[in-house]
């Protein structure tokens, strides 16, 4: 009679759990539908996203096929990403005549690829949008929305034509600095490599007074992410228009002089502009064995190739720097999206809901468990849902504010230009 009874509360037991289990399971399949339908309806960009030196040229670096790059249309579409600001980066040099005009031709490589990759290959699938005008139109069209971003003023030399043209080949922002300190500005990263001074941090120089000031007669956005925290000061006090950080995180969360200081935050949302919250891990969590981990790496992978030291140009795509970055992310492993939307929270409590954005840095080094790629873009909305912001919030973070403060900062043109 026990060994009945117990048995009779054992199979109930084991019932009630299954029924619950069931239901769990249902009930979170609707809620994913829910949650991919809600993700599907939003205008989503993302505003940061690298593109590599052999952009468009050949099939691994070309979107419209399946590649391995994180960032290509069918990753898009899947991930529910409508629009993306393709970036035009190159790399701090020496500040020498062949340094300019190597640094203005590198980002004339990339003007001129993304500009096949529009003009020529995929016009019927994505547009470039020269306006927050033009996002929505594109976006009413079908097409993916392709927008362009500068990273790095190194490439205009002393030279605002430079700039000129590089608005009129679709830029519509130009992050002032990178690693290293340049002309324009000091850098959060200056590079002893370049012979920068890490102690001093001058801020904007007299040539960059003029840039900031000649992009704001373009209706330019300004972009402080990778300047030093007395450039960003300087850019606020000089610019009349609002200014964004295309893609950083809070300094409060995760120390890094990458990241923005809540002063800062405050600043740039008090002025209108926006923060695009960065998906890169060394941003979001302290891991020095995995930094070590990435120096090994590179010199391991710079010894192999008989290299006097790593370069991102010639290894990044080598097989061993792949498979050894894999193995690190197993080893050490990525910040989560909680963690990343734990530096959006942050954002928002100091820079308010309207003065919030994303960006993933993907194929330039972003990448979070749960958002390795375009194609898992609704992780982060699901968590934000997770989390009670309301839908009208998350379609502000996810280019609601964006576009907002683009549209600003574009009325700020001179009207003898239009
Ligand atoms: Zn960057």
């Amino acid at each position: 009679m026990y060994f009945l009874k117990n048995f009779k509360i054992n199979f109930l037991v084991i019932g009630v759990t299954a029924l619950l289990t069931t239901t769990t399971l249902a009930r979170n399949s609707d809620d994913d539908k829910t949650i991919h339908r809600f993700h599907q309806s939003l205008l989503t960009i993302d505003s940061h996203v690298d593109i590599s030196r052999e952009y468009m040229l050949s099939d691994d670096f070309d979107p419209g096929l399946k590649t391995h790059m994180k960032v290509d249309f069918d990753k898009m579409k899947r991930g529910g990403i409508d629009g993306v600001f393709f970036i035009v980066y190159v790399a701090q040099k020496k500040r020498d005549a062949a340094g300019y005009h190597a640094a203005y031709l590198a980002a004339m490589k990339k003007f001129t690829a993304l500009h096949k990759m529009l003009d020529e290959d995929y016009p019927q699938q994505i547009k470039l949008a020269y306006s927050p005008e033009d996002v929505l139109k594109i976006h009413e069209q079908g097409k993916l929305i392709a927008m362009i971003g500068v990273e790095n003023g190194y490439p205009i030399d002393h030279n605002l034509e430079i700039l000129d043209q590089f608005y009129h080949l679709g830029a519509r922002y130009m992050g002032l600095t990178h690693s290293g300190n340049n002309d324009i500005c000091d850098s959060s990263s200056p590079s002893s490599k370049l012979g920068d001074n890490k102690n001093e941090d001058k801020g904007l120089s007299q040539f960059g007074r003029s840039v900031v000031k000649r992009m704001n007669d373009l209706g330019m956005m300004i972009d402080v992410s990778h300047a030093s925290d007395q450039c960003v000061k300087d850019v606020l006090t000089l610019s009349r228009a609002p200014i964004i950080a295309s893609h950083s995180g809070t300094r409060a969360l995760m120390n890094h002089p990458r990241n923005l200081p809540d002063e800062l935050l405050k600043q740039i949302a008090d002025k209108g502009g926006v923060i695009q919250i960065v998906g890169y891990t060394g941003f979001i969590k302290a891991d020095p064995a995995r930094d070590k981990a990435f120096e090994e790496l590179e010199a391991k992978v710079a010894s192999h190739y008989h290299a006097r030291e790593f370069s991102y140009k010639l290894h990044e795509n080598t097989p061993e720097y792949i498979a050894g970055t894999n193995q690190i992310n197993k080893d050490y492993p990525l910040a989560t999206v909680q963690q990343y939307v734990d530096q959006i929270d942050h954002a928002v409590k100091i820079a308010g809901i309207d003065h919030v954005g994303i960006s993933s840095d993907f194929d330039g080094g972003g990448e979070l468990r749960g958002w390795e790629d375009a194609s898992q873009s609704e992780n982060i909305t699901r968590e934000l849902l997770r989390r009670g912001y309301s839908k009208t919030d998350i379609q502000k973070i996810w280019s609601g504010n964006l576009l907002t403060t683009w549209k600003k900062i574009a009325s700020y043109r001179l009207k003898s230009l239009k």
